[in-house]
C-alpha cells in the first residue's frame, strides 16, 4: 500500500528510517552494493524525498476480521519451537487466523504466495497469518513469542 513519507529518523543501529503518513515506519537503508540510496545520507536528499510514496509493508499485513473470536493461544514459545519443526514451510488451517506476537527478539515471517513479501516481527509489530496462507516463520536469534488463534464465527 503506497504511503507518503512525512519524515525521517535514525534507529538505534544508525540506519535511516522513513516515517510514513499511516503512522508506520520503514527502513530506507543505504547499504551498497545491495541497496543504493545515497540520497538518504544527505539532508537535501531526505527533504526531496518528503511526500514521495513507499509501499508500506505494515499496511499490507492482513487484518483479523473484527467479528472473529479468539479460540486458543499457545504457551510461550522460543527459537527452539521453530528449529524442532521438520520443514520450514507451514500452511495455516483454512478457517483459522493466527496472530504471532513477539515478546522478545525478532522473527522473520515470509508469505510463500508472494516471495517478495517478508516481515521482521518484533514486540511492536505482530504478524497476522490469513486462513490457508502458506508461510515460513524463522527465528532471528533468541526470541520469545506466542501464537493466538481466531475463528470466524
Ligand atoms: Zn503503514
Amino acid at each position: 500500500m503506497n504511503k507518503g513519507i512525512v519524515g525521517f529518523h535514525i534507529d538505534d543501529q544508525g540506519d535511516w528510517v522513513a516515517d510514513l503518513e499511516c503512522g508506520h515506519a520503514q527502513h530506507v537503508r543505504h547499504n551498497p552494493p545491495w541497496i543504493n540510496r545515497p540520497w538518504v545520507l544527505e539532508v537535501e536528499g531526505r527533504k526531496r524525498a518528503l511526500g514521495t510514496l513507499l509501499d508500506c509493508l505494515k499496511c499490507n499485513m492482513p487484518r483479523i476480521p473484527s467479528e472473529a473470536q479468539q479460540i486458543a493461544c499457545s504457551a510461550m514459545l522460543t527459537q527452539q519451537a521453530i528449529s524442532e519443526k521438520d520443514a520450514d514451510l507451514q500452511c495455516n488451517d483454512a478457517d483459522t487466523w493466527v496472530k504471532v506476537v513477539v515478546h522478545e527478539g525478532e522473527l522473520i515471517y515470509q508469505q510463500i504466495a508472494d516471495k517478495t513479501i517478508g516481515y521482521v516481527i518484533d514486540s511492536e509489530f505482530a504478524a497476522v497469518i490469513a486462513p490457508g496462507e502458506r508461510f515460513v516463520l524463522r527465528e532471528k536469534g533468541r526470541v520469545r513469542y506466542q501464537l493466538f488463534y481466531y475463528h470466524n464465527s
